[in-house]
């Protein structure tokens, strides 16, 4: 099926590393923009002080102070993983349950409002949150294209409430950008910015135009 190819790709960057499942309370460390769920970072910090996929300190002394939720990209998960957080509670029960640990977080019944499969459905989504149809392409003015890895996977469909940051973190993982460069996401000749969410873009660059939405990358020297 279709949607299981797609699904392989951008699986490694729904899970999360410490405990191999799908993100739960999504949470990222600001310092490296790595995600993990919240519980397991939780519990990796408080007997480290580093990030677990790249080492980076998060904080000398107080790292739990450098780590933020993730909404957005809990929402990402959430919509492209139908039912999952019954799943997911499940499976990380048993996780605890086998090392002999009790689940660092204790959690409140479910807030996921797509946790059925029935609920996963484009009425759904328009109603209260718009689908975005992507097209990712690197910008034409691009040199150095050849340090950049082939998107396997140029078409998406997003939240309307995405932003250039987030789909800017999913870019630069998925391209294998080097270090010591960043991605400048352009469209219709306009660089973007952060925080501008993919409705802002589609109202502000892309009204008169048919979907998808065109979003150019554009490999860039990185100032940190
Ligand atoms: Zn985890
Ligand atoms: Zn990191």
């Amino acid at each position: 099926m279709q949607n299981t190819v797609r699904m392989r790709g951008i699986n490694e960057h729904i899970t999360c590393s410490l405990c191999a499942g799908y993100l739960i309370e999504a949470t990222t460390i600001t310092e490296c923009l790595h995600t993990f769920c919240k519980s397991c970072i939780v519990k990796h910090l408080q007997s480290n002080n580093d990030c677990p996929t790249c080492n980076v300190v998060v904080h000398e002394t107080q790292p739990l102070l450098n780590i933020r939720p993730d909404r957005t990209m809990q929402d990402i998960v959430y919509k492209l993983v139908p039912g999952l957080y019954k799943s997911e509670q499940k499976r990380r029960e048993e996780f605890y349950l086998e090392r002999g640990e009790s689940d660092p977080s204790a959690r409140p019944p479910p807030i996921d409002p797509l946790d059925s499969a029935t609920e996963f459905s484009h009425t759904h989504f328009s109603r209260d949150d718009d689908l975005i149809s992507l097209k990712f392409e690197p910008d034409s003015s691009v040199t150095d294209k050849d340090m950049l890895q082939d998107l396997s996977r140029k078409f998406m469909r997003c939240s309307s409430r995405v932003t250039v940051y987030h789909l800017k973190r999913f870019l630069l993982q998925k391209l294998c950008v080097p270090a010591l460069y960043d991605l400048d996401l352009v469209c219709n000749g306009q660089t973007l910015h952060k925080d501008n969410t993919l409705k802002f873009i589609w109202i502000s660059h892309w009204l008169k135009k048919d979907p998808p939405l065109v979003l150019s990358y554009r490999l860039k020297k990185s100032l940190g």
